[in-house]
């Protein structure tokens, strides 16, 4: 619950005049990164690739050794790409850049393997990711925008100010750096959008870089290993559902009652829950994949009986997979986290109505590894080297 504050939150609000004042917007454009002079290879989709590869005059199969470096092998620099006519290297480093995104700082927690990675855009924005691991699986989870414009009131991420969209480059950055960093006994990588931003506002590069992400000639992944987490946008879950992409979805509903998602997510208020459930089903019907519906616990806010009754409801019959998030505390203090015993007692009350129930533990508790976090903090920092730091918890 918001300390010194009433369960019912009232301090923070109509919806209607806090939506306005974040200035979300209901048809977002993608805003590219200020113009370089060099283009970002990853920025292309690999249909774009071939083309700027033919456009060179060499053989069609520099293509492929090509898309290899960018997405096999995550070679940086065009001109270690050894198997390339030297003068075709030479030529390239003229006129493009394998990343655009520089890792200027990198934490460790010393609870868990979790490593964050705030990195540098070229326009000088930070955006964080996450490498988590469990065993031999790692997960990467990207960000899609700088900040968010979204304002929901337990995520770090919407309280600073929002920057724009990334390219889909920036984010295919982030997955290549991060899979460089898992090391030689890692198996496949699992790639999720719930790091900063709403990846459905960014549709058009989350789209573009999911179909690299997707492509056997880019990383070859499938719907198993995608996951696309939304606050829950309607209509772009539906668009979603129709590109017939290889990924899976995730829908943010954090609480069992319109009234309780206009306190929380009051961005978003103009769905209905029952709106956002038949979008999610509609995904499942297109996709074949059961979608899974996050409900962060916070306490003493939507963590009742009541609340786990009505939520059990929503999904009850549905193809759904229900996973808990307890409530990762930010410095601010602004709510508080839930016991074990909550969550069991939360746990039981759902089971009858939501069989697939999973509570997910918090990853990197040590080093502030809830949405936004790092980047908060770093919001003020100017250029400087690479630091790994390991914090004493
Ligand atoms: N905008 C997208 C993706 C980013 S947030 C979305 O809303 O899904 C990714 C997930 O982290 C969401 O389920 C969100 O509800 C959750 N989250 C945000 N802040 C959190 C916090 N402090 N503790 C636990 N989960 C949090």
């Amino acid at each position: 619950m918001l300390r010194s504050a009433p369960a019912s939150l009232p301090h923070l609000g109509s919806g209607g005049s806090v939506s306005q004042f974040r200035g979300y917007r209901v048809s977002p454009q993608t805003e590219p990164a200020p113009k370089e002079s060099k283009i970002h290879l990853r920025d292309l989709s690999l249909l774009e690739l071939r083309e700027f590869v033919t456009g060179h005059h060499v053989p069609a199969y520099r293509y492929r050794q090509l898309v290899s470096w960018l997405y096999c092998k995550l070679a940086n620099d065009l001109l270690s790409m050894t198997d390339l006519p030297l003068a075709f290297r030479e030529s390239l480093d003229r006129e493009a850049v394998v990343h655009a995104s520089q890792v200027v700082s990198i934490q460790t927690s010393n609870v868990d393997a979790t490593r964050k990675f705030l990195f540098e855009l070229s326009d000088g924005s930070l955006v964080e990711s996450v490498l988590m691991r469990h065993g031999k699986r790692a997960t990467v989870c990207v960000s899609s925008q700088v900040g968010c414009p979204l304002d929901c009131v337990f995520c770090q991420t919407g309280m600073g100010v929002f920057g724009r969209n990334l390219t889909s480059g920036e984010i295919l950055d982030q997955v290549c750096h991060l899979k460089g960093e898992t090391g030689e006994d890692a198996g496949k990588i699992h790639v999720v959008f719930m790091g900063m931003g709403e990846p459905l506002l960014n549709y058009h590069s989350v789209v573009k870089a999911i179909r690299v992400l997707n492509d056997p000639e880019g990383l070859d992944m499938g719907s198993r290993r995608i996951t696309v987490s939304t606050a829950g946008l309607v209509g772009r879950i539906r668009s979603l559902a129709d590109e017939r992409l290889r990924c899976s979805l995730a829908v943010s509903l954090n609480a069992s009652s319109d009234e309780k998602r206009r306190q929380l997510m009051p961005a978003l208020s103009r769905h209905s829950l029952e709106e956002i459930l038949a979008a999610a089903a509609y995904f499942h019907d297109r996709s074949g994949r059961r979608v899974t519906i996050e409900y962060v616990l916070l306490h003493g806010v939507n963590t009742s009986r009541e609340d786990a009754r009505l939520l059990g409801k929503l999904v009850r019959g549905r193809p759904f997979k229900l996973n808990l998030i307890p409530y990762n505390p930010d410095k601010e203090g602004r709510f508080e986290s839930i016991s074990d015993e909550e969550i069991d007692r939360f746990v039981r009350t759902l089971l009858p109505d939501a069989p697939t129930v999973t509570v997910r533990r918090s990853k990197g508790p040590d080093i502030d590894a809830a949405c936004g976090q790092l980047w908060t903090q770093s919001l003020a920092r100017t250029k400087r080297p690479v630091q790994e730091s390991r914090d004493s918890g």
